[in-house]
């Protein structure tokens, strides 16, 4: 793609950028056909680069957008293993290890029916940007497998989780690629998927997974940080508006790791959760979220949302198969899965008053919803942004492995705050200087782009 120099008077790039961003889309979905997921990832990020390459056109010199869109290296494997009955079963294992322009590749494996090639690249496509906003040295990765952990038993998931690492390692290491949790994969998998990296291997090497339990090697903080930091990015985009986060009613989806810690954050700053979610169904609760029964439930029996309205009591109300987005309040988060809120939930969140939206989850919020928003005037929160907590504090756990070192609570809880103050910050004013005030999709897309791009720029042609 070739650019010219001209000047940014109009904000979204010239027209001549424009035609070259859209022609360059075009053709990724003809060389990557049935890919949705990761079509829409890369339209989001292409479709806000145009002021930036106007202004900037040696960024686009060398085939950089192109060779930016494709992985530097994608590994897909056979994993077969056996469950309690002694019967065999295949799925299929990923890896795409987008770009380590900036440092070793870095995301999160994972663990889900819906897992394809188009979700793990749009993931790792996601990755590149958010890793680069934390400013903490780390490329672009994902992976995962169409495995359904669900209503398996421990040694299920662990003979899967072995068969899994059993090709998987010879890929990774603490320089190469450090995998991480997703959907799916928590603190059990990851502890399963380290013993087994750790018997092949021979090695001592707690930098190439994180997540890690704390006691061998894990980071203070780590389980919460997806959800944390969402709430502190929230909370800033809120402050930019003269707002404040304290006494707002907000809407959680999902009940997972990130969904349970949001919740425990959004309660300690004065907020009340008023909503979770899981696929069959939500949960209001009119008093807020019990966050020590939804723990009970979710992380200790692996249970449903319907069973925490059943033991909450009168406070609670059980919807099947309706969404969060029904209830009216402030502020949302949506902490589920990609694509779960659409223009219909975003027009239903607007009339029912809402502030401000912030992505916990990777994508969940579709082009037309986020357009919906931005044309009502609510704040919005992309995940490459807003939910950069959690691999920011994977990061911080690689530091902490690398110096064979053990940090406070205190102080990776201090470095998370810092962290999601400077991308709050970085995103606003990118967006300020492109011609974009406010948007902080541009803001985030564009300030990602300049770090990675100006890196395999002085890097060369690899
Ligand atoms: N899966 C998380 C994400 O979407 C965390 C990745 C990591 O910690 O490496 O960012």
């Amino acid at each position: 793609m070739s650019t010219a120099a001209t000047s940014t008077q109009d904000p979204r790039g010239t027209q001549q950028t424009r035609d070259a961003l859209a022609s360059l889309h075009d053709e990724l979905v003809r060389r990557n056909p049935a890919q949705p997921e990761f079509h829409q990832a890369a339209h989001e990020v292409l479709e806000s680069l145009a002021p930036v390459l106007a202004a900037r056109p040696e960024l686009a010199e060398a085939a950089l957008v192109e060779r930016l869109c494709e992985p530097e290296r994608q590994i897909v494997f056979r994993v077969p293993w056996q469950d309690d009955k002694g019967r065999t079963h295949v799925n299929r294992g990923y890896r795409v290890e987008f770009n380590s322009a900036l440092g070793p590749y870095k995301g999160g494996l994972r663990f889900h029916p819906s897992v394809n090639l188009s979700v793990v690249k749009f993931l790792g496509f996601e990755q590149i940007f958010k890793n680069a906003l934390t400013g903490l040295g780390i490329g672009g990765g994902k992976g995962g497998s169409d495995f359904d952990p669900h209503g398996k038993s421990d040694a299920e998931v662990m003979r899967f989780c072995q068969a899994f690492m059993t090709e998987l390692h010879r890929h990774i290491g603490d320089h190469t690629d450090v995998p991480a949790g997703d959907i799916g994969v928590g603190g059990r998998e990851i502890g399963y998927l380290f013993g087994q990296y750790r018997r092949i291997t021979n090695r001592w090497e707690t930098g190439v997974l994180t997540g890690k339990g704390t006691g061998w090697g894990g980071s203070a903080i780590r389980t919460e940080a997806t959800g944390y930091g969402n709430v502190l990015f929230l909370a800033e985009m809120l402050r930019k508006r003269g707002e404040d986060l304290a006494g707002r009613q907000a809407l959680v989806s999902g009940s997972g790791n990130v969904a349970i810690y949001t919740v425990e954050k959004l309660h300690q700053l004065g907020a009340v959760a008023l909503t979770v979610s899981d696929s069959r169904g939500y949960v209001v609760d009119e008093k807020g979220i019990d966050l020590d029964l939804l723990k009970q439930i979710k992380e200790v029996e692996r249970g449903r949302v319907s069973d925490y309205a059943e033991r909450r009591g009168a406070s609670a109300t059980y919807v099947p198969g309706g969404s969060v987005w029904e209830v009216p309040a402030d502020v949302a988060l949506p902490s589920a899965t990609q694509n779960e809120l659409n223009a219909a939930d975003a027009e239903t969140l607007v009339r029912g008053g809402v502030r401000a939206v912030s992505e916990g989850a990777n994508m969940p919020v579709t082009p037309e919803a986020v357009r919906v928003l931005k044309e009502a005037g609510v704040a919005y929160g992309p995940g490459k942004a807003a939910n950069a907590g959690g691999v920011a504090v994977s990061a911080l756990e690689m530091r902490q492995n690398s110096g064979r070192d053990t940090w406070s609570r205190e102080r990776v809880e201090n470095e998370l705050a810092t962290v999601m103050r400077d991308i709050h910050d970085v995103c606003w004013e990118t967006a300020e200087r492109y011609g974009t005030p406010g948007d902080y999709v541009s803001g985030a897309n564009i300030a990602g782009f300049e770090r990675v791009a100006e890196a395999m720029r002085a890097q060369g042609l690899i």
